[in-house]
């Protein structure tokens, strides 16, 4: 990706695989390769990772995560390990570039019962991603009570099973202390367009270092100004990278190259 010019911009997270475009897929991929953005499309189950897979078999500048979401986790045992061993197999294939998006989200579910699934899928997910050396697509999100912080838990998971590939925490919103043990424990953290229009997202990005940060769009979910309140895509990711620059006080410029050479160091892209 990195060596080809036509591509400029990175969209880390995005869901284009997902029925919201289903009507008009093809105009969305051609705005984005117009606008030079390379995408990362993210499934969040069995069926959303495979069409990942299809769309990266299909497009130039489109590659594949393939994962189940917190959110998404059957209760079942004996239907995670299925689940789990699915996964697996197309975690394989050469377009597959990460596994996720998986992690613990405690603001969703938070009983007991289903926090103990979401960590055992979670750790079955950490297993693949290191046995095949790719990286992780981490989505982390804290509960509203008391020992509901799922970037601890995540943070002490990954510290104990160490994947060797690393990955993103995408859309990420813990402390600043926390994106600090993420970063020593190999991972980048990814920014969405809710930067553009939230601002406590400021004192994370001014205080990490410029290699270990990522654009995103999470589309078609949270557009940046000033698209806001419409449907995302990648293409507004563009966006996204202007406000990293405008935040950090450096050249956009800069700051779009740094974020390119980091994609292609993470994914080996
Ligand atoms: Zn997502």
């Amino acid at each position: 990706m990195e060596k080809n010019k036509k591509w400029r911009y990175i969209d880390a997270h995005a869901h284009i695989n997902i029925a919201d475009f289903d009507a008009d897929r093809d105009a969305v991929l051609l705005r984005a390769s117009e606008a030079g953005v390379y995408i990362i499309d993210v499934g969040v189950d069995l069926s959303t990772s495979e069409k990942a897979i299809a769309l990266a078999k299909k497009n130039d500048g489109i590659k594949a995560v393939v994962g189940v979401h917190p959110t998404e986790i059957p209760l079942n045992e004996k239907d995670r390990l299925v689940l789990g061993e699915k996964l697996r197999a197309i975690a394989k294939e050469s377009e597959v570039i990460a596994i996720g998006e998986c992690g613990l989200d405690y603001f969703h579910n938070d009983d007991e019962i289903n926090k103990l699934a979401q960590r055992e899928l979670f750790e079955m997910q950490i297993d693949i991603a290191h046995d095949l050396n790719k990286p992780l697509m981490l989505h982390i999100r804290n509960g509203k009570g008391r020992n509901q912080n799922a970037n601890e838990e995540a943070l002490e998971i990954l510290s104990i099973r160490k994947p060797k590939a690393g990955g993103n925490a995408h859309f990420f919103s813990g402390t600043l202390e926390e994106a600090k043990r993420y970063i020593e424990l190999g991972f980048t953290l990814s920014f969405t367009g809710v930067i553009t229009f939230a601002r406590n997202y400021d004192e994370i990005i001014k205080n990490i270092p410029l290699d270990k940060i990522l654009s995103e769009t999470d589309c078609p979910f949270v557009a940046p100004l000033p698209y806001r309140g419409k449907r995302n895509e990648p293409a507004y990711v563009v966006a996204v990278v202007k406000w990293l620059a405008d935040i950090k006080e450096i050249p956009e410029e800069t700051v779009r190259g740094a974020i390119m050479k980091n994609a292609s160091r993470l994914f080996k892209i």
